[in-house]
């Protein structure tokens, strides 16, 4: 018998393989952060044994789920202002605040709250645009959490960060260079947008990506009005510009890609460009409905993001799944379009593509580091059992989640959060908040 660090074991462990492979009575051995073995009870039990057992009867494991876009420290402007157009919402409201509010400090704090959120939720993995990012990385080594950080990049100088163009590159550049290699951390770089990025930016932003061997992360064709600005003022629509301007490539993933036509949709696939699908936060701000079914049938990855928690408003990655997989059966009017299996694909395979881990997780594979996820069927919404993928994605909660592991370590363990004092994260946001109302009305 040979001794390995962890094992898990559930009634069910979905590696997210090609062919959608179901292991009933599975078991994973895990030594050094990463798989070793998986296969049946049966196989595995007779070749392993450890100390620490995890999972048991009425178990379900899967990889961890990833979140491929999100603004992570946000998760203070949760709710603050609601029902209200993209632009409006933006300018109005959230830069303002983001001007007011967005320090070192901030971010250190708000980091928490947002992978508390996360890691509870069964997402062992994000990727984030925005300011500060080096606080963030150092945060996420206390906590235990793996994240692809890019610095945003804006045309604009923003007070206490950076005075313009030059200072976002050269931050991005210090960022790289001090995250590169590390196990959890990936830098990378984070132009906002067409209507925040002058093309020469996105070509700065670009050089750079190539030099350091690092990917590029962006919003794209977001609203109907970034398409008409985009027209207006460079005589072509987003992905047509962004392709023009030479920035699409298989280093790029953009999250969003609403508004897109059909030469669009094959421009994105033929450039290899990774998608992060944000339904929640579409629908919330109106921003319509991306071509999801399309973008899959043309060959795009497509992954779940769930942007920041201003515009959805929570970090669940199981909500995006439940969300996408039925919205876009009523959109197209087609119940087959979206099935579980390929919702949960999304979510974990298809994530860790896009923002280039795919070698390394989003399956249950040997070899592949340990990010898996186990939840409880012990329920009454997971009764009876026919299919375990329609009830990952039309029925299971977040509260369902039992057990998560990064790299082979125990981060959530019977719902509790191991590696930070969970009640010190909920009242140090609450201070925040009180923080932000005050001084904002
Ligand atoms: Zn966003």
């Amino acid at each position: 018998m040979e001794k390995v660090d962890c094992i898990v074991k559930a009634d069910y462990v979905l590696t997210m393989e090609e062919g959608f492979p179901v292991i009933e009575h599975g078991v994973i051995a895990i030594r050094d952060g990463r798989i070793i073995d998986v296969g049946s009870d049966g196989d595995i039990s007779k070749r392993y044994t450890s100390d620490k057992i995890l999972g048991g009867n009425n178990r379900v494991a899967f990889p961890g789920l990833i979140n491929t876009h999100t603004h992570a420290a946000m998760v203070y402007f949760r709710g603050l202002a609601d029902d209200l157009p993209l632009q409006e919402w933006l300018e109005k409201y959230i830069w303002p605040n983001e001007m007011k509010w967005l320090t070192a400090e901030f971010v250190d704090d708000a980091i928490e709250l947002a992978c508390l959120e996360m890691l509870k939720a069964g997402v062992t993995t994000y990727a984030d645009m925005y300011l500060f990012q080096g606080v963030a990385g150092k945060k996420l080594e206390k906590i235990g959490m793996r994240a692809v950080l890019g610095t945003g990049i804006v045309d604009f100088p923003w007070k206490g960060y950076a005075e313009g163009p030059d200072d976002y590159l050269r931050k991005a550049e210090e960022h790289i260079k001090e995250w590169k290699g590390h196990a959890l951390i990936t830098p990378c770089i984070a132009p906002h947008a067409i209507f925040t990025c002058s093309p020469d930016n996105y070509r700065r932003a670009k050089e750079m990506a190539e030099r350091y061997d690092v990917l590029l992360h962006t919003h794209l064709a977001e609203t109907q009005f970034e398409v008409s600005q985009c027209v207006e003022r460079y005589g072509r629509r987003p992905v047509e510009h962004l392709d023009a301007i030479g920035f699409l490539s298989e280093r790029v993933f953009a999250a969003h890609c609403v508004w897109l036509t059909d030469e669009e949709i094959e421009i994105l696939a033929k450039r290899g460009v990774g998608v992060s699908h944000c339904i929640e936060s579409n629908l919330k701000l109106a921003s319509g409905f991306a071509p999801v079914t399309k973008m899959l049938d043309a060959g795009i990855k497509v992954a779940f993001g769930t942007d920041g928690a201003a515009s959805n408003n929570d970090l669940s990655i199981m909500g995006e799944m439940a969300t996408a997989a039925k919205v876009h059966k009523a959109h197209t009017g087609d119940p087959t379009v979206l099935d579980s299996k390929t919702a949960l694909l999304m979510a974990t395979r298809n994530g860790a593509e896009i923002i280039g881990l795919g070698d390394r997780i989003g399956t249950i594979s040997s070899g592949k580091e340990a990010d898996i996820v186990i939840a409880s069927l012990n329920r009454p919404h997971l009764t009876p059992i026919y299919d375990i993928y329609s009830h990952i994605t039309y029925a299971m909660r977040p509260s369902d989640i039992e057990t998560v592991l990064i790299r082979g370590r125990v981060i959530v363990e019977d719902g509790r959060l191991l590696t930070m004092d969970e009640d010190e994260i909920l009242s140090k946001a609450e201070k925040w908040q009180q923080k932000i109302m005050g001084k904002t009305g």
